[in-house]
């Protein structure tokens, strides 16, 4: 916990991540789990998983602008990616961040702005994922899915396992019909308003599978069960048998790059799954957090970083 809790520290240092960001795509190491900077290295890896079965969620890394017209660009990028997903005929979505869109300048103008996006989204027939950033953002962004939702219909919204509240935001997004993404949760969180304990938020996350899958069973969600953790993915699959629910009516989700080997067994049981793709310049404090999620992954980096100076071999972890 404390190594987790030093890297998440260290994913918010600007210097640290300079740094890092430097050398991260030139020497590879980044690639592991980013697909690149470009929205077209993200398409060719979208391209890569779709001809093996898989759905894609593009996301654009990038956190908190803090100007209108930096959040104007975002989302005329957002465009572009749902155009591109579509002119390419990729299984798929985009998934956005309401901080990406203003959402600390101004909470209409990002409303408006995912609004914008969604209703370029519909007129394609595709859907969008908004992800659930820090507690600070909870209620905003519940309020503008739930607006944007009951309008156009075509958006899905990520919850976190580890919040308290969550059960409840549930039953409040239960009359909507979305898509939902189960998450445990990827930020630090006061113990006033969150599980701390691992074995606390799996047990949350179990409870909330089930209340997901039997709303499923109901025509009141499409759950979406987003981890790498085989105990949350195995749970998710006996409820779904138990409740007899065809295989359209849920989908696991899993990061690029992370637990290929967990990815293609779900995709092996005939299970749907999307893989998140990120790509962007800004890739760096991702990249830190998914390092805090597992130091094991640190090893890599540090190989790939003594290789570039000559004290070790380079070899890219699996
Ligand atoms: C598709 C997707 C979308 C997400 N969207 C959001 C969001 O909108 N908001 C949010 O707060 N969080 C989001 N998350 C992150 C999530 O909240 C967790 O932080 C993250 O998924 C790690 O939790 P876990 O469920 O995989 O289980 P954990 O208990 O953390 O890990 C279980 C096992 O998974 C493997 N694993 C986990 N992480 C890594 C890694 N980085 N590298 C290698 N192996 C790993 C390890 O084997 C580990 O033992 C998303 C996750 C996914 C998969």
């Amino acid at each position: 916990m404390l190594i987790r809790n030093f890297i998440f520290w260290l994913s918010t240092k600007r210097g640290v991540t300079d740094r890092i960001a430097r050398h991260g795509m030139k020497n590879g190491f980044a690639r592991r789990f980013v697909a690149g900077e470009s929205l077209e290295e993200a398409l060719r890896a979208s391209q890569e998983l779709c001809s093996q079965g898989r759905n894609v969620s593009l996301n654009h890394l990038g956190e908190n602008v803090t100007s209108e017209a930096a959040a104007r660009e975002v989302r005329a990028g957002y465009i572009r990616m749902v155009e591109e997903l579509h002119a390419k005929n990729l299984t798929g979505n985009i998934s956005i961040k309401l901080t990406q869109l203003g959402l600390d300048i101004d909470k209409d103008l990002s409303r408006s702005m995912a609004r914008e996006i969604a209703v370029r989204a519909a007129a394609l027939g595709r859907t969008i994922e908004m992800d659930m950033e820090g507690s600070a953002y909870t209620d905003f962004t519940l309020d503008i899915f739930e607006s944007v939702q009951r309008e156009l219909g075509n958006c899905g919204l990520a919850v976190q396992a580890y919040l308290f509240r969550t059960e409840k935001d549930l039953e409040r997004l239960a009359p909507i019909k979305a898509k939902i993404r189960l998450v445990k949760g990827a930020y630090r969180e006061s113990p006033k308003i969150a599980f701390q304990k691992k074995r606390d938020v799996d047990a949350n996350y179990r409870k909330l599978t089930s209340l997901l899958l039997e709303g499923a069973a109901e025509g009141t969600f499409l759950p979406a069960f987003a981890s790498h953790d085989w105990n949350m993915v195995a749970h998710a699959q006996a409820e779904a048998a138990r409740l007899k629910l065809a295989k359209s009516r849920y989908e696991f989700q899993m990061i690029y790059g992370i637990r290929r080997d967990l990815q293609e067994q779900v995709h092996r049981a005939g299970d749907t799954l999307q893989v998140y793709v990120p790509f962007g310049t800004d890739w760096c404090p991702y990249f830190m957090r998914r390092l805090s999620e597992r130091p094991a992954n640190c090893w890599f980096v540090l190989r790939s970083l003594l290789a570039e100076s000559g004290h070790a071999s380079h070899q890219p972890a699996t």
